[in-house]
């Protein structure tokens, strides 16, 4: 981090004090972004963030505990039985099963399949990342879904449980390289990295894909080389601090005539999209900014937006049949006098 960004980010610190933005990160990181496994519009506490006391340190320091905010240890907890969907689409690669819910639910055992209970591992289709998801309910793993099961983005996996190494009721995730492997910092498209106490909301979907900010797409996308450019103007990425709600990726500039430009190409998955621009929550704004989505085959569409709006909707671009191969470009450019927000681009197969 060099210093005029950090002289920069503690600036827009103080312009965004009273928003109760926090900035805890600038630059272009580039870790592994995924969704949260529930039902779109599902709110989840994160009991255990990472280097949690309770069990996250060591392999899993770069783990994630989804409860709803009880902590009581029986079926009657809220998130016991809720359904769990693949962050993304990938191949099953491992299963555990067997595991009882509520009993052997301390240390490591034969019984509670060392810790883990019921879950499974999923790898991301041509890619080095997989989830592991742990503690599900026993039973509730479809049968269908076998090692070298294709799963898309959005399916149902199973139920949380109360299994494995757990004090109540709770879906343990993480990341890694390998199956069931130590695990790998990573992001949420919905709420970067929250800590223990924070709650977010699912935003998972299937066909739904994420451009955030950062040259990044969400974990098996059909979308390569994402990238990200800007000029005339300092964009500046920061995250929300505290409770986690909605979009957490952004990235906001003062002065005129800034531009920030989104880049992908999609690798399958032709078809009509409906493209959206996302700031949930964005202040301190300029109040029209104008959209520009290009590709060879679909030409320029312009759409003028009030950003003020995006504390409650999210900019609709339309809806575009893309196609494989080609290069397509969104743009954000404002007129002056305001922020310019540049957070994500949501493309969603129709
Ligand atoms: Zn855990």
């Amino acid at each position: 981090m060099n210093a005029w960004r950090v002289l920069s980010l503690a600036i827009l610190g103080l312009l965004l004090s009273s928003q109760a933005w926090a900035s805890t990160r600038v630059g272009l990181d580039r870790n592994p972004l995924t969704f949260i496994p529930f039902q779109e519009g599902t709110r989840v506490r994160i009991v255990q963030g990472n280097h949690g006391h309770f069990s996250h340190s060591g392999n899993l320091t770069y783990s994630y505990d989804f409860d709803m905010g009880s902590d009581e240890n029986s079926s009657s907890n809220p998130i016991f039985g809720e359904p769990v969907y693949a962050p993304f689409s990938g191949y099953v690669r491992a299963i555990k099963t067997g595991a009882p819910d509520f009993s052997c639910n301390s240390g490591s055992s034969s019984c509670n399949n060392n810790g883990a209970g019921n879950g499974l591992s999923i790898q991301v289709e041509g890619g080095e990342y997989f989830v592991n998801l742990m503690h599900m309910q026993e039973g509730s793993i479809p049968s269908s879904l076998s090692v070298g099961r294709w799963v898309e983005q959005g399916d149902y996996l199973g139920n949380v449980g109360q299994s494995g190494h757990s004090s109540h009721p709770h879906l343990h995730m993480h990341l890694s390289t390998s199956v069931w492997g130590p695990s790998v910092f990573f992001d949420f498209v919905e709420a970067a990295n929250p800590d223990s106490g924070d709650w977010a909301i699912s935003q998972l979907a299937p066909n739904r894909y994420v451009l955030d900010n950062d040259r990044r797409a969400n974990l098996g996308a059909p979308i390569d080389s994402p990238n990200n450019s800007y000029t005339s103007g300092t964009f500046i990425l920061y995250r929300r601090g505290g409770l986690a709600l909605g979009d957490d990726y952004r990235v906001s500039t003062e002065g005129d005539d800034s531009r920030f430009y989104w880049f992908f190409t999609l690798t399958e998955l032709d078809g009509y999209y409906n493209v959206y621009a996302t700031c949930r929550g964005f202040s301190s704004r300029d109040p029209d900014v104008q959209y520009r989505v290009w590709g060879r085959d679909i030409g320029s569409r312009y759409i003028d937006y009030d950003q003020r709006n995006f504390r409650y909707e999210r900019a609709d671009l339309g809806r575009y049949g893309l196609n494989t191969g080609t290069r397509y470009q969104v743009r954000v450019t404002g007129s002056g006098g305001g922020s310019v927000c540049a957070d994500a681009i949501v493309i969603e197969l129709d």
